[in-house]
């Protein structure tokens, strides 16, 4: 197997499950150290113990955040570089979803809460290590997790869409502003993806999802994460503020049945 992220430092959020655990996995076997950062702190421990193979011994180390803080995304970018010397990639990834009509919602309930994770955790991350990778002489790549939430409108989304709408709108303005420090920031849309976050749904809206694919099946967190490790390599130094879309058509799908 290439080692395209050989010798660079990634701090994944939400790295304890689905995505961001995936993510975690491909690039410890492309050669990264990762500090893998999630509220779930155990489960984070958990990940970093299980890639902890000879290969990977001394290459994950969990921390525990909650991306809502931006102190404490402060302290997790700053805890990466303590184990790992620098930083050189943040997936923001982290995140949370859900929704209920628009007219039924209490918007201390229904919309600030997941503000807070969805799109004051991907801006705090984008500001704390943006200043890291400023700092340590230019560079760096942020990956910042959106969805096709972001992009579409759809029933029971009116929160989730409109943070994932400005993960892509940060992306941009983040791209443009961190170019003259040599820093890239790229957003992916991901469609529908078989990890614990879409379990809250029932079978038959699953179901749904996935027939909602070209492919017709929900998409692997595998296969997301070969895209971020893609991206975070310098194969893709070329890739700068845009949005790219790993969903299996979705898009194209929902533009036919229009
Ligand atoms: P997941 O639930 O498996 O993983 C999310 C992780 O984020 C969990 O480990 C959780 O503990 C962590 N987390 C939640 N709130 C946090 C906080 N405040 N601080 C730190 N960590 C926190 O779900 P996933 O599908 O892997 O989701 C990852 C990202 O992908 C999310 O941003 C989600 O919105 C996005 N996404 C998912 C899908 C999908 O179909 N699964 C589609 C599009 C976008």
């Amino acid at each position: 197997m290439t080692k395209r992220l050989e010798g660079k430092v990634a701090l994944i959020t939400g790295g304890a499950s689905g995505i961001g655990r995936a993510t975690v996995e491909k690039f410890i076997a492309e050669g990264a150290s990762v500090a893998i950062a999630d509220i779930d702190v155990g489960r984070a421990q958990e990940v970093a113990d299980a890639v902890a193979t000879p290969a990977g011994e001394g290459r994950a180390v969990a921390v525990g955040v909650d991306v809502s803080s931006f102190a404490e995304v402060e302290a997790a970018v700053a805890s990466a570089v303590d184990a790992f010397g620098r930083l050189d990639v943040i997936f923001n990834n982290a995140g949370i979803a859900g929704g209920k009509p628009l007219l039924d919602h209490d918007p201390e309930v229904d919309y600030e809460p997941m503000i807070r994770v969805d799109q004051h955790g991907v801006y705090y991350g984008i500001l704390a290590a943006g200043r890291q990778f400023r700092d340590q002489g230019g560079g760096g790549v942020i990956i910042s997790t959106s969805s096709v939430y972001g992009e579409h409108g759809a029933e029971l989304s009116f929160t989730y869409s409109a943070a994932k709408a400005a993960v892509i709108a940060f992306t941009r303005s983040a791209a443009y502003e961190l170019a003259q420090y040599g820093t890239r920031a790229v957003a992916i849309t991901p469609g529908r993806v078989a990890t614990p976050i879409i379990n809250q749904f029932s079978d038959e809206l699953r179901a749904t999802f996935a027939a909602e694919q070209l492919r017709g099946a929900l998409t692997q967190p595998e296969e997301i994460a070969n895209v971020v490790a893609f991206l975070a390599s310098d194969e893709a130094n070329a890739i700068n503020g845009t949005v790219v879309q790993v969903e299996d058509g979705y898009s194209s799908f929902k533009q036919r049945l229009d």
